[in-house]
């Protein structure tokens, strides 16, 4: 059985089969816990170095490659062709994790030729014992992939919208951030893992000792100890002046209970997006299943939100009083981010607890229309999200979804008769059909033809069950 490489942890995981853990369960499942932290004084400042530290090596990186693009590029120009066969004399910088690692190590530690001298007489990166030596592997590794995202766009082997050179960090400008690695097998016993919880309250990590964090721990704690998770490594970062750890790792199968419930909804489920609230489910018999509200409790959110933005508005620049409204403004924004992922968390896993079969419209969410009305883009950012989630809990509990295909009407078509409307007002929040005279709510009638959607070729159903490459790569 093959463990993940210790120094690119989740990168060649990909690659590889799924591991064991020690007590023989097999973790095929890219799970992420979240918990928001408490760090003492001493924690807090350690986490704004290692912070720093990311953005620094990062810029390093890219500050290089970019220097060696510029003169590969100026090199080609001088010789006056554009074409492939003259390769430039100054060879291309490797853009591995690999080559990153390895450079920024000599550089750090003065082995290389640009190593930094300090004013003692010392060579090397003054306060690089500082941290923890993973922060600068990590922000290497992560560095190297936002290249390859870009050089695979640029080749066009990347599906989505282009992706650039990746952006310097600039502080005060990103998103404070780092990770490290939980250096350990999924084999070796919890108390040994170099990440791991110290007590329900407590989570141990590299250098940083016991940090306290918010939150039930029983769960993910359970888990780690009868070997049905293991971490692969820790993110934390600061949104609105709250630290917060993600755990990414991998976690066993569900129980054969959960993936094979009785009591589901046995016919297809149509889930559409709704107006109003965030989704409408129905069957193709036309009996509601579900609906979510949601984007209404986003509004009330976003009430707040405005008034928040109105006394930034307000207040002098540079003022004590400008630093309190800013600070504010963005607390309101994390408490919205939070209530729409709690919100499409509860609706995707009460959908897969009750229906076998779940039938979504096809939301290609990149190339959407970008729609001008905040409630209408909410709720379809919500619902990208939703199906997102829909996708892997679908998965795991061993629920399958099909999705319609982009041309089929569901929002135009009558649910009663069949006959399509050429046209309907996204404000129209009732169907009235001239054939037959139903009327109905919108957002149902949209959900039970999507619960009676079959595919032209029956070889054609779009059973999606996501890859765990796919996976690991959104958790
Ligand atoms: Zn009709």
């Amino acid at each position: 059985m093959s463990q993940p490489n210790p120094i690119l942890g989740t990168m060649t995981s990909r690659l590889t089969t799924p591991p064991t853990s020690r007590s023989g369960h097999i973790l095929s499942r890219a799970v992420t816990f979240q918990f928001a932290l408490d760090p003492n004084a001493q924690q807090r400042i350690l986490l704004d170095k290692c912070a720093g530290a990311r953005r620094f090596t990062v810029n390093h990186h890219l500050a290089r490659v970019r220097a060696n693009l510029d003169v590969r590029s100026a090199e080609r120009e001088a010789h006056g062709d554009v074409g492939e066969t003259t390769e430039p004399s100054t060879p291309s910088l490797s853009w591995s994790g690999f080559s990153f690692i390895n450079e920024f190590n000599a550089w750090k530690n003065g082995q290389s030729d640009d190593s930094p001298l300090n004013d003692d007489g010392s060579c090397g990166l003054a306060w690089r014992h500082e941290l923890p030596s993973d922060v600068f592997e990590c922000a290497s590794v992560d560095t190297a992939r936002a290249l390859e995202n870009f050089s695979s766009s640029k080749r066009g082997e990347r599906s989505g919208t282009p992706v650039g050179f990746p952006r310097f960090q600039a502080k005060g400008k990103v998103t404070p951030s780092f990770r490290l690695r939980n250096r350990a097998t999924p084999g070796t016993a919890p108390s040994s893992q170099p990440v791991r919880f110290t007590d329900p309250a407590h989570l141990r990590l590299p250098r940083f000792g016991p940090m306290k964090l918010f939150g039930p721990t029983l769960k993910v704690r359970r888990m780690i100890d009868a070997g049905r998770f293991h971490i692969y490594s820790a993110t934390l970062s600061q949104r609105a002046g709250r630290w917060t750890v993600s755990l990414t790792g991998v976690a066993a199968e569900l129980h054969r209970a959960e993936r094979s419930r009785t009591n589901r909804h046995a016919g297809p489920v149509g889930v559409d997006r709704g107006i109003i609230s965030l989704c409408v489910a129905a069957d193709a018999n036309g009996i509601p299943i579900e609906s979510f509200e949601g984007v209404k409790i986003l509004k009330q959110a976003l009430v707040k939100l405005k008034a928040a933005n109105q006394t930034l508005a307000r207040t002098t620049p540079g003022s004590k009083g400008r630093q309190r409204a800013r600070s504010r403004l963005a607390r309101t924004h994390r408490k919205v981010a939070n209530t729409r992922r709690h919100l499409v968390h509860q609706a995707s896993r009460s959908l897969v607890d009750r229906c076998q079969i779940l039938v979504l419209e096809d939301l290609n969410v990149a190339g959407m229309v970008k729609n001008r009305t905040l409630a209408r883009s909410l709720s379809d950012a919500a619902m990208g999200e939703l199906s997102r989630q829909l996708l892997y809990k679908a998965r795991w509990h061993g629920v399958e979804v099909r999705v319609a295909d982009r041309f089929f009407p569901s929002s135009k078509m009558c649910s009663g008769c069949g006959v399509v409307k050429d046209d309907l007002d996204l404000s129209t929040r009732t169907y009235s059909c001239g054939a037959c005279g139903l009327i109905i709510d919108r957002d149902l009638n949209a959900a039970i033809n999507l619960a009676r959607w079959r595919p032209k070729e029956p070889s054609a159903v779009t059973l999606v069950v996501p890859t765990r490459a796919s996976l690991l790569s959104t958790a």
